[in-house]
């Protein structure tokens, strides 16, 4: 199947797709990294994380049952795919599929 040429998308079922399949990975010294596949391409990406500020914190996997954030603060990632692989039309010194969706993570 030929890869999806390049764009610049968003969709809501990009963010409901990656709630449910990226995991957030505390790396040590104040970062953490998402990882999962791209919810365009499905390539499996990572992306670092800052959270130096927060004391603990994960992952918000809003979904219908769970329309409320849990306590805390909610911060939102823009996350954009990162893979290496061929989309035709990519512009020249970019990466990625050009999908991009929000994760949000909450931290106390
Ligand atoms: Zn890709
Ligand atoms: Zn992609």
């Amino acid at each position: 199947m030929p890869l999806e040429p390049y764009e610049e998308v968003n969709h809501p079922s990009f963010e409901e797709e990656a709630a449910k399949e990226f995991s957030l990975t505390r790396l040590g010294h104040g970062t953490a990294e998402l990882r999962g596949p791209c919810p365009r391409c499905r390539t499996v990406i990572r992306v670092p994380v800052v959270t130096s500020t927060y004391k603990s914190f994960r992952l918000w996997r809003r979904s219908g049952a769970q329309q409320f954030p849990p306590p805390g603060d909610v911060h939102e990632e823009i996350v954009i795919c990162t893979c290496e692989e061929e989309h035709t039309g990519r512009p020249e010194g970019k990466i990625g599929c050009g999908a991009f969706w929000r994760l949000e993570i909450t931290s106390s």
